[in-house]
């Protein structure tokens, strides 16, 4: 039906078009039912929206062709969406997860999922030695995020496959910074993509979305009977947002890694900036394995503030860039991770990981470059 040799750009462009088989609508219909009139004595293609909905299931399938994947299912959130991929494991097993995570991930396997008898481990998942030492018999996940969050450091991802699968465990790779425009992890060897949909994918800081594409017909098979049975399914007007979302995706990516690449070298010529993190202004080695497994080095990026008591001077300085959590939308925010996003980690992993106090991280929107670094500019230089 659909040519698999498209480009992203265009696959985006067509996410949920020509899915309306009643009357042939290009933009997919908001079908905001829950049930559907049987057609005869037996149920009809949909029955339940829990179990699946056409509006859904049209933005499952242009996730899908995204990732190159063997089915793809969408949750309430990001979070919701991992939480059914962790579903899929037994209690007594074992997960490895990127040290420097979502915390969101961290707070998941922790608070919930230990009291349930799955246990995890934080490795860094740049240092293979390390990744090897701490499988266990009991090790069937590795959930490893790259460039991770906040500190933007780049994992060998066709490695980590490797190994996981040596172990007899699968890999699921948190694409939500990168997205399929930029790096698809089934094509590296991961069985699952996971996605934060509220970021980059919906791309307009108005609806939170999680999804997971899935590598094999099985895994696929399962998530979705797990995923009907615990129903944290995303509703039809939410996978409406998403797929309006979608079809912007590779254009607005061009434009925020550019912005974003030119405000990486800016901020790293700054007198009052210590450090910048960025995937190709971080070490040659990690720059070449970022351009070994995807297309760009994506939008955000961190940097540390000179002086790192003034942080909260500096995020009132600024006029244009939002203090707000979050990231992958238009418009560029800013957040400072050892209070924020990352709080949740003890404050000891969190120096021990480098998130700390000085440190800022910066999701870059579509706003005219110009106007971004001079709002930095302001800001830093009313610090002396
Ligand atoms: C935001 C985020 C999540 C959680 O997603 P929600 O949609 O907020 O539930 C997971 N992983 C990463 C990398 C994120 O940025």
């Amino acid at each position: 039906m659909r040519s698999p040799q498209w480009h992203p750009e265009t696959l985006a462009a067509h996410c949920g078009v020509g899915q309306d088989l009643a009357y042939g609508s290009v933009s997919t219909p908001i079908y905001q039912t829950v049930t559907y009139q049987h057609p005869g004595e037996n149920l009809g293609q949909y029955d339940y929206s829990r179990t699946e909905n056409p509006t859904r299931h049209s933005a499952q399938e242009a996730i899908n062709r995204l990732d190159g994947g063997a089915g793809a299912l969408l949750y309430g959130s990001g979070m919701a969406a991992l939480t059914a991929l962790v579903h899929m494991l037994h209690q007594g097993d074992h997960v490895i997860v990127t040290d420097d995570a979502y915390g969101g991930t961290y707070r998941l396997l922790v608070d919930v999922f230990a009291k349930f008898g799955i246990r995890s481990s934080m490795v860094n998942t740049r240092q293979l030695d390390a990744v090897e030492r701490a499988f266990t018999d009991t090790t069937r996940l590795v959930i490893a995020e790259s460039p991770s969050n906040p500190l933007l450091q780049v994992s060998p991802l066709r490695a980590l496959a490797e190994m996981a699968h040596a172990h007899g465990a699968k890999l699921a790779i948190d694409n939500t910074f990168m997205t399929a425009v930029r790096q698809r992890p089934l094509d590296l060897g991961a069985d699952f993509a996971v996605y934060s949909a509220t970021k980059y994918m919906a791309g307009h800081n108005d609806v939170l979305a999680g999804a997971t594409v899935c590598r094999y017909a099985e895994d696929y098979a399962q998530l979705n009977e797990l995923t009907n049975a615990t129903g944290s399914i995303l509703g039809p007007w939410d996978a409406w947002l998403l797929l309006r979302g979608l079809k912007t995706l590779a254009i607005r990516m061009d434009r925020q890694e550019a912005n974003a690449a030119a405000i990486a070298a800016f901020l790293a010529r700054h007198p009052r900036v210590q450090r910048v993190f960025y995937p190709g202004l971080n070490s040659p080695e990690q720059d070449a394995l970022q351009k070994s497994q995807a297309s760009g080095t994506g939008a955000m990026l961190s940097f540390v503030l000179d002086d790192p008591n003034r942080y909260i001077d500096f995020m009132n300085a600024l006029q244009l860039i939002l203090p707000a959590v979050s990231l992958g939308g238009v418009e560029s925010l800013i957040t400072h991770p050892f209070n924020e996003t990352h709080r949740e980690l003890p404050e000891e992993v969190r120096w021990q990981l480098g998130i700390i106090p000085g440190l800022m991280r910066l999701s870059v929107g579509i706003e005219h470059v110009d106007d971004l670094m001079a709002d930095l500019d302001q800001a830093l230089n009313s610090l002396s």
